[in-house]
C-alpha cells in the first residue's frame, strides 16, 4: 500500500480496520470455471434443497410490473400476514435485508465503542463482524460440547454490557439449548442488557423441542427474536427475515434500518412463502430425511459428528479438514470449511441436500477417505 492508501486505511474505526471479511461458501460456477465439471452438488450455505416454491414464482411474476416504483416501505401486508400467523402485533415486527440485516441494525442502534457484546465461541461468524463493526468490545465465551455455556455468559455480564447474542440452534455447530435453560438465562440478565436469540433455523426444530420464545417477549423487554426467510422457507437470494420484540424496541430498530431495506419481491415472495404451509412441511420432512441419511454413513465411516437441530451438520475428522474440503471440491461437492473464525479447523459443515445430493456427498466422502 502506498503511504495515502495507508492512511486513508487508518481513518476506519479500529474494529473496521481488523475485521476478516466473511467468507461465503464456494459458488457453484466458480467452481464450475475452476475445475471444467459439469455437475456440482453444493452443500455449503445452508440453503433451502428444494429449491424456488413455484408459488412464490408466481408472486414474484405478478409483481414484476410494479419494479420502477420504491417497495411498500412499512412492508404493511408481510407484517399483517406476520402478525396473524405468529400471534404478534404488528408494532412487534421489524423486516430486515435477511435476518443479517436486523443483527445489524441491533447492534448499531443499541451499542458503541464503549460497550460490550457477549457471544459463544463457534458462534455465528456475524456477531463478531457486526461488533468489530461498531467498534463494541467483544466478550467471547468458551464454548461447552461446542454450545452456549449459558452460566459462563451470565458471569460475564457486568455494567458495560448491552447485548447478548445467542443462536438458537447456532451455526455452525446446530446446538440447541433448552427452552428452560433460555428462559432462566434472560430472566437472569439486567433489564439494561438486551438478548438477541437468533432463531434462523427455528422451523427445523421438532415441535417438543423448540421454545416458545415469541411467549417469552410480553415478559421480557429486552428480548429480541431473530427469523428469516432463507432458510426452511427458502428464500436465501431475495434477503429477508424479521424481528420480534417489544414495539419500543422495533420502533427505534424502525428509524435506525434504511426505509426500503426489503426489496418489492422479497416482500411479496415472503408472503407467499409464509401461507404455503406445504412447503415448509417438505422441507422439515426432507431435512429430517437427510439428516438420518448423512448420520447413518459418517456412522459406517467411523466418523463423529455434533448432533444438530438445523439443516446442516459438522463433522469431527480428528484432523485439519481443509485437505478433505479440497478433495471433494475436485469430486465436485461444495461444503463448508469451519476453521478460521470459528475455531473448528478439523470439521466441516455439510448442508442436508436432497437425498441424491447426500448420496453424491457420501460417496465422494468415502472416496475421499478410502484414498486418503
Ligand atoms: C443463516 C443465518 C442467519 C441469517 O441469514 P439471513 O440470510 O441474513 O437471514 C442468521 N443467523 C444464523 C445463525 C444463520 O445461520
Amino acid at each position: 500500500m502506498t503511504n495515502h492508501t495507508t492512511r486513508t486505511f487508518n481513518l476506519a474505526l479500529k474494529g473496521v480496520q481488523k475485521l476478516i471479511p466473511y467468507k461465503p461458501g464456494k459458488p457453484i460456477d466458480e467452481l464450475k470455471r475452476e475445475l471444467g465439471l459439469s455437475h456440482i452438488v453444493k452443500l455449503a450455505s445452508n440453503e433451502s434443497p428444494l429449491g424456488i416454491n413455484p408459488n412464490v414464482t408466481i408472486a414474484i411474476t405478478k409483481a414484476l410490473p410494479n419494479l420502477s416504483r420504491y417497495p411498500d416501505g412499512g412492508g404493511f401486508n408481510l407484517k399483517t400476514a406476520l402478525s396473524q400467523k405468529l400471534g404478534v402485533n404488528v408494532e412487534q415486527i421489524t423486516l430486515g435485508n435477511g435476518s443479517n440485516d436486523l443483527l445489524e441494525i441491533i447492534t448499531r442502534s443499541f451499542v458503541d465503542t464503549k460497550l460490550e457484546i457477549i457471544f459463544s465461541q463457534h458462534a455465528f461468524a456475524v456477531y463478531p463482524i457486526v461488533t468489530q463493526a461498531v467498534g463494541a468490545i467483544a466478550r467471547v465465551i468458551p464454548a461447552l460440547n461446542y454450545g452456549h455455556d449459558l452460566d459462563a455468559m451470565l458471569d460475564a455480564v457486568n455494567a458495560k454490557t448491552r447485548l447478548v447474542f445467542i443462536a438458537n440452534p447456532n451455526n455452525p455447530t446446530g446446538t440447541l439449548l433448552k427452552p428452560e435453560a433460555i428462559k432462566n438465562f434472560i430472566a437472569a440478565l439486567p433489564e439494561t442488557v438486551l438478548c438477541v436469540l437468533d432463531e434462523a433455523y427455528f422451523e427445523f426444530i421438532a415441535a417438543d423441542k423448540h421454545a416458545n420464545s415469541i411467549s417469552w417477549l410480553i415478559e421480557f423487554p429486552n428480548l429480541i427474536i431473530t427469523r428469516t426467510f432463507s432458510k426452511a422457507y427458502g428464500l436465501a437470494g431475495l434477503r429477508i427475515g424479521y424481528s420480534l420484540s417489544s414495539s419500543e424496541i422495533a420502533d427505534l430498530l424502525n428509524r435506525v434500518r434504511q426505509p426500503f431495506n426489503n426489496n418489492a419481491l422479497a416482500l411479496v415472495a415472503a408472503e407467499a412463502a409464509l401461507a404455503d404451509e406445504d412447503y415448509l412441511a417438505l422441507a422439515v420432512e426432507t431435512n429430517n430425511q437427510g439428516m438420518m441419511q448423512l448420520t447413518a454413513a459418517f456412522k459406517s465411516l467411523n466418523l463423529e459428528w455434533i448432533p444438530s437441530a438445523g439443516n446442516f451438520i459438522s463433522v469431527d475428522f480428528k484432523q485439519p479438514a481443509i485437505p478433505i474440503y479440497e478433495a471433494l471440491l475436485k469430486k465436485g461437492v461444495i461444503v463448508r470449511p469451519v476453521g478460521g473464525i470459528y475455531e473448528m479447523p478439523n470439521h466441516l459443515r455439510i448442508s442436508i441436500g436432497t437425498k441424491k445430493e447426500n448420496l453424491f456427498f457420501i460417496e465422494a466422502l468415502s472416496s475421499v477417505l478410502a484414498n486418503g
